[in-house]
């Protein structure tokens, strides 16, 4: 089988089938072998792998999949890139494809039924439109990870390594920092894509920690003190937090918090670092 990465390939394959590409599934093929290879290398897999694909589209990085990585499990919804999926990936015995939508696959089971519990590889070009759910849901549900290599939107890349104070920064940067490193490894522009996306998009590498180097007593404690943050960002801390419906703190409590950990009563969400959440998360857990 060609190589899909290199364009004629990819319109071929889809004439041959009259594939037509449906938007409400963020369909942006990728058709550059500089930028499949980026993917690759980035993902550091060898044959001691396994790799969980979300939406292999018609089999373009899988092909690099199935070559580097022991075994491969890609998971598409649109049913109608199945026949082609078994065209392209005939050659390959270490993949397995499932039509279904990510969002429904338990992935916690996937990975004790095809590699004993041990930790997997996700790498994907992501469908945009669920690039948030498809992160939180694996983080959330701890399933054991040795690294995450996904292109997703440039735009969300920026909030995922967002700092405190800069304007990227919101709940998804303190999401996934607590649970992972990100690394920005390519910039990837519209012509990559067939068809061609409206934005920019980019490569992120996230490296989960193997020891989380946070104690945090009560962790949805913690996603509620963010999540209510930056819920109105604009007001302070004390204001946005006693307004959440979630939390049931009064300003008394807050502020007493505040004052212990030497924080400014008028401080807001955004100012606040991930270690400062938890001290304050933990604070409140312990006194209240
Ligand atoms: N991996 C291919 C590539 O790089 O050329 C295709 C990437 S394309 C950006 C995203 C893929 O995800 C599409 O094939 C789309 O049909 C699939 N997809 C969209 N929503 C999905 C979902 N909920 N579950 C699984 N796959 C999905």
């Amino acid at each position: 089988m060609d190589k899909l990465g290199i364009p004629k390939n990819t319109i071929d394959i889809l004439n041959k089938y009259g594939f037509v590409f449906q938007k409400k599934y963020g369909q942006n093929f990728l058709i550059d072998t500089h930028v499949l290879e980026k993917i690759i290398n980035a993902a550091e897999i060898s044959k001691e792998d396994f790799v969980l694909e979300i939406g292999p589209g018609i089999g373009t990085l899988t092909q690099y999949l199935c070559e580097s990585a022991g075994r491969v499990v890609a998971v598409e919804i649109d049913k109608n890139l199945i026949p082609i999926l078994n065209e392209t990936l005939a050659p390959y015995d270490n993949v397995t494809i499932i039509n279904e939508d990510i969002l429904k696959v338990d992935i916690a089971s996937l990975v004790r039924d095809f590699n004993d519990n041990k930790p997997i590889k996700v790498v994907a070009n992501l469908p945009y439109y669920i690039t948030t759910p498809i992160i939180m849901n694996l983080f959330e549900n701890h399933i054991p990870l040795s690294g995450v290599t996904v292109m997703i939107q440039k735009e969300v890349a920026d909030r995922i390594k967002a700092v405190p104070g800069s304007k990227d920064y919101g709940a998804l940067s303190l999401a996934v920092q607590y649970y992972a490193k990100p690394y920005i490894v390519a910039n990837v522009p519209p012509n990559c894509f067939l068809p061609r996306p409206k934005v920019g998009s980019a490569v992120i590498n996230l490296i989960p920690y193997d020891n989380s180097p946070y104690q945090v007593k009560d962790e949805s404690l913690l996603f509620a003190l963010i999540r209510a943050s930056f819920n109105q960002r604009r007001k302070t801390f004390i204001n946005s937090v006693t307004n959440y419906e979630g939390l049931t703190f009064d300003k008394n409590t807050i502020t007493e918090a505040l004052d212990a950990l030497g924080l400014p009563r008028d401080i807001r969400g955004e100012a606040l670092t991930l270690e400062q959440f938890i001290a304050i998360s933990n604070y409140l857990s312990a006194n209240s």
